[in-house]
């Protein structure tokens, strides 16, 4: 079952983009600043765009209902833990909890995702990791403000799962930074993009079991140095784009926590959906 509820309904309204931009201080507010100097110039001459495909939209910046209604907003009912979509609140133990929570639960507090991470939000997705389209920073931070407003409420700083530098050196940027910076912007609380770094690339963890996966990523993320004073006692919000199996946030929080974060949450812009939950089986 696809999106159990109906998007926000301001949701289009907030897919707006903000206008921002990545790298080096200057060069990004010089970009950006001739970005939107040429988007304007561009409005002015043709027809706004759907930010996903080549539909025309009336405002700038929005998608076209076709591509919105596509996309599977992340609602109640939900693993209160790591919060994986169920297909009914019958999927949930006593304590609000999936299964996989219950036997054995993620040592961050909680976990929330924007959008289901099937066809419709990798239109988004995939060309914000892999096209430079950065521009989409903001409508997916918007969606990740509205799906992760409690986590945000509570978080003392928010910080990047971090890539490995050889990645954001092919890819020129760091797109789970560029979320974390836009969510804490928008939620006006600090963010520290180098707070964690990855000590050692690791592969993709796909298809892996998870003991695989968490074996796969343990001891591949520190904290920056000096990293202990600024978390020490603090919520920490972990930002991502995409949580697949949680083994990765899990590595990360489990850093954060032994150097003294008082707790960690973790919000992305998408997750996969568990196929045990989505078959609408009961727990
Ligand atoms: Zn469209
Ligand atoms: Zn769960």
């Amino acid at each position: 079952m696809r999106g159990s509820g109906s998007p926000p309904p301001d949701g289009a309204e907030r897919l707006r983009p903000g206008g921002e931009r990545a790298g080096p201080r200057l060069r990004a507010r010089i970009g950006a600043g001739v970005a939107a100097a040429f988007r304007a110039t561009l409005d002015a001459l043709l027809p706004p765009h759907c930010l996903t495909c080549e539909a025309e939209v009336a405002v700038q910046g929005t998608l076209c209902a076709a591509c919105f209604r596509g996309l599977g907003f992340i609602t109640e009912p939900l693993c209160a833990r790591c919060g994986v979509p169920f297909a009914h609140a019958g999927q949930a133990d006593a304590r609000g909890l999936c299964p996989g929570c219950a036997a054995a639960p993620p040592v961050f507090a909680a976990a929330r995702a924007a959008l289901r991470y099937d066809e419709g939000a990798k239109r988004l997705i995939l060309p914000f990791k892999h096209a430079d389209r950065t521009d989409l920073a903001a409508p997916l931070a918007a969606q990740m403000a509205r799906a992760g407003a409690a986590l945000l409420a509570r978080a003392d700083l928010v910080a990047p799962v971090p890539a490995h530098w050889r990645r954001r050196l092919a890819r020129r940027y760091d797109q789970a930074a560029l979320l974390a910076r836009a969510v804490a912007r928008r939620a006006g609380r600090p963010c520290v993009p180098d707070l964690l770094r990855r000590t050692r690339a690791t592969p993709a963890l796909g298809d892996r079991g998870a003991a695989e996966r968490a074996a796969l990523v343990a001891g591949a993320f520190a904290l920056r140095r000096g990293g202990a004073a600024r978390v020490a006692g603090r919520r920490v919000l972990l930002v991502d784009d995409v949580l697949t199996s949680g083994a990765t946030a899990e590595a990360c929080a489990r850093v954060l926590l032994e150097a003294g974060a008082a707790a960690v949450d973790v919000l992305a812009a998408a997750r996969v959906p568990d196929p045990r939950l989505a078959s609408g089986a009961a727990a």
